[in-house]
């Protein structure tokens, strides 16, 4: 159990009485703890109640809900979005609203679980490419025969911090009449100029990827999720998406601090010029200190250690250092690639950043 002291912004947790520095949070740019976001979400609720009370199609669709979708819808490019109460759920209620029986979906293979169990519980036919190979998506496409397909990829890949290849992706997917989808739950709010996402960064818009879906939990700081794209696709969602249909509605109040982070996404951008600096100081220092990090370039900083024990044992050895930085092991990743997955923040300090890779280098150095 934690406890999150807003003075230090999401950098740093109470757990347990003892402080911890938190390297393995989604909160990229420290919003879930803002003034302003948490003020919206206290307004929100004095005005709205502290839930939705029913689904959107009943009762639980508000103004606020109403005033968010457009303003991702802007956000984005796109005509309109769509909300979701989760990023799993919008993932599930697209595919399956999709495709079916005698359609194909075409996933990577290290794409997140909710992509996988989409493309899984659609009813198509299922398959998995190997890591941002294109050549073998393309082979795949082109060997279907009737059916529609659906490609599913994440922007930036969760685990490992990799941006996916997506403008190839929207080439061979264009080519071969299949429709991608892009999951930008680690790209929205971080990556581009604007922090538009992993489109913004790649340079593309609604044409290459009609099927834009982001969460609201990460960089963003709040929760639920949304789905972006042209009015026919909505409107269809809204027909066919069962869980959009059959869920109770984000708090209105949940709308109103999302409204309050995209906001501050245009207002304060020195936390994503601040972010990168963060990253761009931890694989200065890890590099100095011999630690063999992976070639991301975005916030998820994976060090990956092998077997299950040993990410364990060092997760451990952090943990005693003061800093929080949990272990991802299989299924989450695949046998052998078991990891520390790092998470750098607008939040940290120079400081904090230096005792993690001094810690991480006494750890690595120390014969096990
Ligand atoms: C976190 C995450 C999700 C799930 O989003 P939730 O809102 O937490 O359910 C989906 N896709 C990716 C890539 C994620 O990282």
């Amino acid at each position: 159990m934690q406890d999150w002291p807003h003075a230090d912004q999401g950098a740093v947790a109470i757990v347990d009485g003892a402080r911890r520095t938190v390297f393995c949070s989604n909160d990229y740019l420290g919003l879930a703890h803002h003034p302003r976001v948490i003020a919206a979400l206290r307004d929100g609720a004095a005005r709205y109640g502290a839930g939705s009370g029913a689904s959107h199609l009943v009762t639980g669709h508000s103004s606020e809900h109403h005033a968010l979708e457009e303003q991702l819808a802007t956000f984005t490019g796109r005509e309109r979005a769509l909300l979701f109460s989760t990023g799993y759920m919008a993932n599930l209620g697209v595919a399956a609203a999709l495709v079916g029986h005698g359609d194909q979906v075409l996933e990577d293979r290290l794409n997140h679980a909710s992509l996988l169990d989409a493309g899984l519980l659609s009813g198509a036919r299922f398959s998995r490419y190997a890591h941002c190979d294109t050549t073998a998506l393309q082979t795949r496409l082109a060997a279907r025969e009737s059916g529609n397909a659906l490609v599913m990829t994440d922007g930036v890949f969760s685990m490992d911090g990799d941006i996916a290849p997506l403008a190839a992706l929207a080439q061979v997917a264009q080519a071969q009449g299949a429709w991608l989808m892009v999951d930008d739950a680690h790209g929205v709010g971080v990556l581009g100029h604007w922090g538009r996402g992993t489109l913004e960064h790649c340079g593309l818009g609604a044409t290459h990827v009609p099927i834009l879906m982001g969460t609201l939990g990460k960089a963003l700081g709040t929760c639920g999720a949304f789905v972006a794209g042209a009015e026919e696709l909505i409107e269809f969602l809204i027909q066919k998406a069962r869980t959009y249909i059959y869920t109770t509605a984000l708090p209105a109040a949940v709308a109103s601090a999302t409204r309050a982070a995209l906001r501050l996404i245009d207002d304060e951008a020195w936390r994503r010029e601040r972010l990168f600096e963060n990253i761009a100081r931890f694989r200065a220092a890890a590099h100095a200190a011999g630690i063999a990090l992976t070639a991301s370039t975005t916030p998820i900083q994976p060090l990956v250690l092998g077997s299950a024990a040993s990410a364990l044992a060092a997760s451990d050895a952090l943990w005693e250092r003061g800093i929080w930085v949990t272990a991802i092991r299989p299924p989450t990743v695949p046998e052998g690639t078991a990891r520390l997955r790092i998470t750098l923040s607008a939040v940290h300090e120079d400081a904090q950043i230096d005792v993690l890779v001094e810690a991480l280098a006494q750890i690595l150095r120390r014969p096990s």
